[in-house]
């Protein structure tokens, strides 16, 4: 079954103010497709979880989400990143752990494709650049592909004339997919964003018009650090909501 549009999100990390206030926007979108990361970070892991089934948004794994369930290696996250899985742990139901494990790491769907970090390497390379794209723009079996991980909103694209481009996206730009050879797009993080803009990013991809346009949406962040608080998760990791960084 094809649809036509899509709301795209990634990141969510246990935000869920700032996943409602998304999701809000989202109302008038045919599906709902999730890039990874649904938990770490935040105070409400299970919410998110929850609502992320309920409304039948389909979802990839990212690396946090498999290392709460034990299936990725955390030697390289740091102590607050770590302080938040042994978090998340706790707040797990045997059926959110059991939902995680099922998690794919790729998905094909329509005209893209959906990968948390890249196509090579799924849950922990960073595109972030042309050259970090390479591996992926070569792996690519469709048009488009939309990435997480990275937190901040990017577009990098082969031309038709075998040259590339990239930059960054800002609330409201909008590329049409037809003009490239091959696409891949950072929807930005609706959890914790880090492109010093603390609004919630997202995504929206018409894959009849193959418009995409990237927008961003604020949301009530006093309410999250006040979870974060009363949850004792590390200060540090509450402070960057704000400065979305
Ligand atoms: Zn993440």
């Amino acid at each position: 079954m094809s649809f036509m549009l899509y709301g795209i999100i990634t990141d969510i990390h246990g935000n869920l103010e700032a996943l409602a206030a998304v999701l809000a926007q989202l109302q008038g979108v045919e599906r709902i497709v999730c890039a990874g990361d649904i938990v770490g970070y935040g105070p409400e892991p299970v919410e998110c979880i929850n609502k992320i089934k309920d409304l039948g948004i389909v979802s990839i794994a990212g690396n946090h989400d498999k290392a709460v369930v034990g299936e990725h290696d955390t030697r390289w996250f740091n102590k607050r990143a770590l302080a938040a899985v042994e978090f998340t742990k706790q707040q797990l139901k045997f059926e959110n752990l059991e939902y995680l494990r099922g998690l794919p790491l790729e998905i094909h769907e329509d005209d893209f494709q959906v990968v948390h970090g890249s196509l090579h390497s799924p849950l922990e390379d960073y595109v972030v650049s042309v050259s970090d794209a390479l591996p992926t723009f070569e792996k690519m079996t469709k048009p488009l592909c939309f990435v997480g991980h990275y937190h901040r909103p990017l577009f990098l694209a082969r031309k038709k004339d075998g040259f590339y481009a990239g930059h960054a996206l800002l609330d409201g730009d909008e590329l049409l997919i037809d003009d490239y050879d091959r696409v891949i797009i950072n929807v930005g993080a609706v959890g914790q964003p880090r492109d010093r803009d603390p609004r919630a990013s997202y995504g929206i991809y018409n894959s009849k018009t193959k418009l995409f346009s990237l927008h961003r949406i604020p949301y009530e962040i006093e309410k999250v650090q006040d979870k974060m608080t009363k949850a004792g998760l590390p200060q540090q990791l509450s402070d960057r909501l704000k400065l979305g960084r």
